[in-house]
C-alpha cells in the first residue's frame, strides 16, 4: 500500500469535499502551522517540519506566555529596590536549593604546584559539603607578595578549570573559546582562583570519564532536582564556600574578591553575585539572554541551565539587578547564537533591567555592557581593565 502522510491524507479528504484553503484549516485541527508561516515566528516555523507528530511543546510555550513572571524588578526608588533585592535574593536562593545544602569545614589542603614561568599554578582542595570536595587552581603571579586582590574564574562547558588555567601546557592547546582567561588575570597581577564546578574536570561522575571534555552536569541535574537542588544551586553554593575560604586565607584581600564567568561560568558568576554580596565586582560573559529563549526558540541549552519554577519569578536581567551596586560588566558577542533569535537585541532588555537598578542607586558608572565582535567566545579587551579598575585601583 502506498504510504500517505497525515497532512496529505487531510488534503485529499478536504479536496474530495470540495474545500479549498486547506492550510488555513489544518492548524485548527491540531496540526502544526504551515511551512509559509512568518519567518519571524521561530516557534511556528520550527514545528512545521514535524507536522507528522503530536508534539506538546506548543502547549508549554502558550502556558509560559500566559504567566508573566511574578517578581520582575520594577522598583521606582532606591528603597523599593533594596526591599525588592532582599526578597528576590531569598526567593532565588530557595529556587536553586541553597537551603538544602549542608556546609562543612573547608579543611583546605595544597596538593601540588607547577612553575609556569611568570606564575605558579597551585592545586588545592577544600570541602564544601560532607564528602564533597572542590579542587581548584590558584594561579599565583610571582610578582605578587603579601595579601592581594583575587578573582574567581568560572569555566563553562568543556574540560573545566584546565580551560581557564591554560592546560594542557602547550601553546595553542586547550579550549579556544575560553581563552585561558585565568592566566590572563594572573598575568595582570591578580590571584586567579580557578575551581572545577561539580560535574566537570576532576569532579566528573562515573558517567563521563572517557574524555576530559565530557561533563556530568546533566546527570547531577537529574539526581539533584528530585531533591530540590539544581546544578546551578550546587555551583553557587560551592562558590560561596570558596569565598568563605578565600576570606580566611592570609594571602587574599577579603574585600577585593571578584568573580568572572564565561558561558556556563557566566551563569555561575551571575548566580553567585545574586545570592552573595561579597564579590566586589562581577563579570558575566556570554550568558545573559531571555531566560525563556531555550524554550521559545529551541536553542540548545544543556539541562544544567535549568531551574524549576525560575521562569515564574525572574528573568535573567532581574537576577543581574541583584548585583547592584557592585560593579557589573555584561559581555556578549555580536554574533553569539545563544543570545536569542535577535542576537544583541535580545540581550539589551535584560541589561536595561539591571541598569535600572544601578540608576536607582545612583551608580550608573558601575554597570557596563560590552558588545564585542564575534560569536560565543571569551573576550578580554574590556574585561581585564574592568576587573583591574575595581579590584586593584
Ligand atoms: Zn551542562
Amino acid at each position: 500500500m502506498k504510504d500517505i502522510t497525515r497532512r496529505g491524507f487531510l488534503k485529499a479528504v478536504l479536496g474530495a469535499l470540495g474545500l479549498t484553503g486547506a492550510k488555513a484549516v489544518l492548524p485548527a485541527m491540531g496540526a502544526a502551522g504551515p511551512a509559509n508561516s512568518s519567518q519571524a515566528d521561530d516557534t511556528r516555523t520550527d514545528m512545521a517540519s514535524t507536522a507528522e507528530f503530536f508534539e506538546s511543546r506548543q502547549h508549554l510555550i502558550d502556558l509560559y506566555r500566559s504567566r508573566p513572571r511574578s517578581m520582575p524588578m520594577q522598583a521606582a526608588t532606591a528603597d523599593e529596590f533594596n526591599a525588592y533585592a532582599k526578597a528576590a535574593r531569598a526567593k532565588f536562593g530557595e529556587l536553586i536549593g541553597l537551603d538544602r545544602m549542608t556546609p562543612t569545614a573547608a579543611n583546605p589542603r595544597r596538593t601540588g604546584a607547577v612553575d609556569r614561568g611568570d606564575h605558579v599554578r597551585e592545586h588545592w582542595l577544600i570541602d564544601t559539603e560532607p564528602d564533597v570536595a572542590m579542587p581548584f587552581y590558584i594561579l599565583r603571579p610571582k610578582k605578587v607578595k603579601g595579601r592581594a586582590a583575587a578573582v574567581i574564574c568560572c569555566h563553562g562547558h568543556g574540560p573545566g578549570k584546565d580551560a581557564v588555567a591554560g592546560l594542557p601546557d602547550r601553546p595553542g592547546a586547550g579550549n579556544v573559546a575560553e581563552g585561558a582567561f585565568g592566566v590572563q588575570f594572573a598575568k595582570a597581577g591578580l590571584l586567579a582562583f580557578c575551581p572545577d564546578a561539580r560535574g566537570f574536570g576532576e569532579r566528573r561522575e562515573a558517567d563521563a570519564r572517557k574524555d576530559p571534555t565530557q561533563s556530568s552536569c546533566t546527570f547531577l541535574q537529574m539526581v539533584g532536582l528530585p531533591l530540590g537542588i539544581s546544578v546551578i544551586g550546587m555551583h553557587a553554593f560551592d562558590l560561596v564556600r570558596l569565598i568563605d575560604h578565600m576570606q580566611a586565607r592570609d594571602d587574599v584581600r577579603g574585600d577585593r574578591i571578584g568573580c568572572v564567568g564565561f558561558s556556563g561560568g557566566g551563569w555561575q558568576s551571575l548566580a553567585l553575585g545574586a545570592v552573595d554580596d561579597r564579590p566586589a565586582c562581577v563579570v558575566v560573559s556570554s550568558y545573559i539572554h531571555p531566560v525563556a529563549a531555550p524554550l521559545l526558540f529551541r536553542k540548545h541549552n544543556c539541562a544544567c541551565n535549568m531551574v524549576p519554577h525560575l521562569w515564574e519569578f525572574f528573568d535573567l536581567g532581574d537576577l543581574a539587578a541583584l548585583i547592584a551596586p557592585r560593579p557589573l560588566l555584561i559581555q556578549t558577542g555580536d554574533s553569539d547564537s545563544l543570545s536569542g533569535p535577535n542576537g544583541v537585541a535580545d540581550v539589551q532588555p535584560q541589561v536595561d533591567i539591571a541598569r535600572r537598578a544601578y540608576q536607582l542607586l545612583g551608580c550608573q558608572d558601575r554597570i557596563a555592557f560590552d558588545v564585542f565582535h564575534g560569536g560565543h567566545r571569551w573576550d578580554a579587551a574590556k574585561a581585564l581593565p574592568w576587573v583591574g579598575r575595581w579590584l586593584t585601583a
